[in-house]
């Protein structure tokens, strides 16, 4: 049998709570949405939370409800997925890049500065693989900046005595529930906020900018009566999806051990082979969320793609996370990035590769991917 490099882990108790809405009154938002909102809100320890149809749709939320817009950049950390990049497109904005530090594989203040210039409206930091970001450090270098978490691999995940999503140092924090992820609702993501305006532009966009607030109406023509204020989306999270969430969510603890149990054997079991190098480790009092465990063979892109190919040979389906997002062709075709932009996401995209990591994966499985990449690399 195949082992994917990730998987969702659902049990019965998920597959009745879906099934529970299917039999209600409400398909989409209704109570679980709200339901899957609170329990977000409860484990990241803060005031707000919107959820939208995906991690993309909260995304492109959260830089509408940041006001980025036509002549602004906003910039990302080169190793990421596209849709970090992309919410600035959707925007009218411009996507910059920033280098990733080789010792962590996220961005650093560094690497941000030199990618940003006086058109720099937002961050979108991302927590990668969900090792935090350094978000603090990042606010005190910008405190002008709007700064967006991409905590779409973190969710669990814990920095200087917090949750990832409380936005203690940030603006904004989007998560996403796709089934690779730690936590997931099928399709599906969420915009955390301490901000209360931030919070009503992030609802009122998820319905096509339409609001029934008596206190914003411009007229009151009636109890049917609601007006267009901002041009939005039907981005709303059914409530069949929410209720997988909510009963997701009671397992957050469960998977974030299971995934740093899993890491911890990696760690025991590869940390001798020479060619390879490990996933960075969080500093102390920090937890990694582990949505990802990735390697860097340091033979490059050869050594690489020789294991990627003898992996999958065995069935064993590593995937690459990711290639640096300026060189996607869109991006070369529309901004004229070329290879050399951040020469640190350039060399570790040639040697990285995700191992197998998902709580259902078993010690026997694991055995079997460790014996295999000890061989192949
Ligand atoms: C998965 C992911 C997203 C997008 O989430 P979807 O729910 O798949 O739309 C955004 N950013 C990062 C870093 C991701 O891994």
């Amino acid at each position: 049998m195949a082992i994917p490099y990730g998987r969702q882990t659902i049990d019965n108790d998920d597959v009745d709570a879906a099934v529970a809405v299917l039999r209600g009154d409400w398909l989409t938002t209704g109570p679980a949405v709200r339901a899957f909102e609170e329990a977000v809100m409860e484990a990241c320890d803060v005031p707000y939370a919107v959820a939208y149809s995906s991690g993309t749709a909260a995304l492109h939320g959260a830089a509408f409800a940041a006001g980025i817009g036509p002549g602004d950049e906003l910039v990302t950390s080169a190793i990421t997925f596209a849709a970090s990049g992309n919410c600035a497109a959707y925007v009218g904005a411009t996507p910059r890049f920033a280098d990733i530090d080789p010792a962590t594989w996220n961005v650093s203040v560094a690497t941000v500065a030199a990618a940003t210039s006086d058109r720099t409206r937002a961050l979108i930091p991302v927590h990668f693989t969900g090792l935090p970001a350094p978000i603090r450090q990042l606010r005190a270098a910008h405190p002008d900046l709007v700064l967006i978490e991409d905590a779409a691999h973190a969710i669990g995940a814990r920095q200087a005595d917090e949750p990832v999503g409380a936005c203690r140092h940030s603006d904004m924090a989007v998560l996403s529930f796709h089934p690779v992820k730690t936590v997931t609702s099928a399709e599906g993501g969420m915009v955390t906020t301490r901000d209360a305006e931030c919070f009503r532009r992030l609802l009122e966009f998820r319905t096509h900018g339409m609001t029934r607030d008596p206190a914003r109406l411009e007229r009151d023509e009636g109890g049917w009566y609601m007006e267009q204020q901002a041009l939005g989306y039907n981005y709303r999270l059914s409530d069949v999806h929410s209720a997988l969430g909510v009963s997701q969510m009671r397992k957050l603890e469960r998977f974030i051990e299971r995934r740093n149990a899993i890491a911890a054997r990696y760690r025991e079991l590869l940390g001798d082979l020479e060619q390879i190098e490990l996933a960075p480790e969080p500093p102390p009092g920090e937890r990694h969320g582990r949505h990802l465990y990735v390697i860097r063979h340091r033979g490059g892109a050869a050594a690489r793609r020789r294991l990627y190919d003898g992996l999958h040979d065995r069935g064993i389906l590593v995937q690459v996370h990711y290639l640096p997002v300026y060189l996607h062709p869109w991006y070369r075709d529309t901004y004229g990035y070329q290879p050399g932009l951040c020469p640190a996401a350039e060399e570790y995209y040639a040697g990285c590769l995700s191992l197998p990591c998902y709580p259902a994966l078993s010690d026997e499985q694991q055995d079997s991917v460790v014996e295999a990449v000890r061989e192949l690399s």
